[in-house]
């Protein structure tokens, strides 16, 4: 009888022993454990580069107003739907499709300034995206309601802002005529420079909108230039006699041919 006493005692002390011994393991695993879960609250935050779509890590992406570049390349180009990337997006509810098939093969250069002869307020921007305050202005009583919109918009800063996809069509010309070709919206790109008519524009001015021509001959080698006036000479006098067509074309490295209405004041 004592002899099995031992031997129940002896399994207990073997089963006690493996126990703690296994806590142990456990005790030890712990930290090992939570900095598994350290690593998993780590991993990464993926970002979609804006022009190609590609999945990249946000810390290896290229940052800029809200959206992330795979590469310099990539952002320095019009994108698939349209967008540059290198623009300020602040989108106008005023635009709609381009009649299908069209070819994109003309740039309109305007000039706005509100209230008229002010630079650097919120008005532009508040007009092109339908949000102008009437009361704010006895000028904007009487505008407000329309519905305009441009592709891109220089300030006086020299900003870029782009608020319709060059895939779409903006609100900028209205009834007008190029060679024939009536309603330019359908097959134009428009891009309002902050100015009045009476005032010079800036250098800085000069120098985004090179830089925006470059962008978008390389995504559309065909197109021209002209001013609002030339296709609509009744009613606009933009970009009127202070905008340097030749200072333009010289910036650009452009050639004659792609300027039908000449490089000449007007
Ligand atoms: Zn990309
Ligand atoms: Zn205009």
């Amino acid at each position: 009888m004592f002899k099995w006493i031992l031997l129940l005692g002896f399994a207990l002390a073997v089963y006690w022993w493996i126990r703690s011994k296994n806590q142990g393991k456990k005790v030890a695993q712990k930290p090992s454990d939570s900095g598994f879960k350290d690593k998993q609250t780590e991993v990464q935050k993926m970002v979609a580069c804006a022009h190609c779509a590609l999945h990249l890590p946000q810390k290896e992406s290229i940052a800029f107003d809200g959206r992330y570049y795979c590469c310099q390349e990539h952002q320095q180009q019009i994108s698939p739907k349209g967008w540059l990337g290198k623009a300020l997006w602040r989108t106008s509810p005023n635009f709609d499709d381009r009649p299908t098939n069209t070819a994109i093969d003309l740039v309109v250069i305007h000039h706005i300034s509100l209230p008229p002869g002010e630079f650097g307020g919120r008005w532009v921007m508040d007009f092109f995206q339908n949000q102008l305050d009437r009361t704010k202005h006895p000028y904007f009583a009487a505008i407000a309601e329309q519905k305009v919109s441009a592709h891109f918009f220089i300030d006086r800063a020299g900003r870029l802002i782009q608020l319709v996809s060059i895939e779409q069509r903006a609100w900028h010309a209205g009834k007008s005529d190029f060679f024939g070709r009536t309603q330019c919206n359908d097959f134009s790109i428009g891009i309002e420079i902050e100015g009045d008519g009476h005032t010079e524009f800036a250098e800085i001015q000069y120098q985004t909108l090179a830089y925006l021509t470059k962008v978008l001959l390389k995504h559309n080698p065909n197109l021209k230039f002209v001013g609002h006036s030339d296709i609509a000479p009744e009613r606009k006098t933009d970009p009127g006699t202070f905008f340097d067509w030749q200072r333009f074309q010289k910036n650009s490295a452009l050639s004659d041919h792609q300027f039908p209405f000449g490089s000449g004041s007007r």
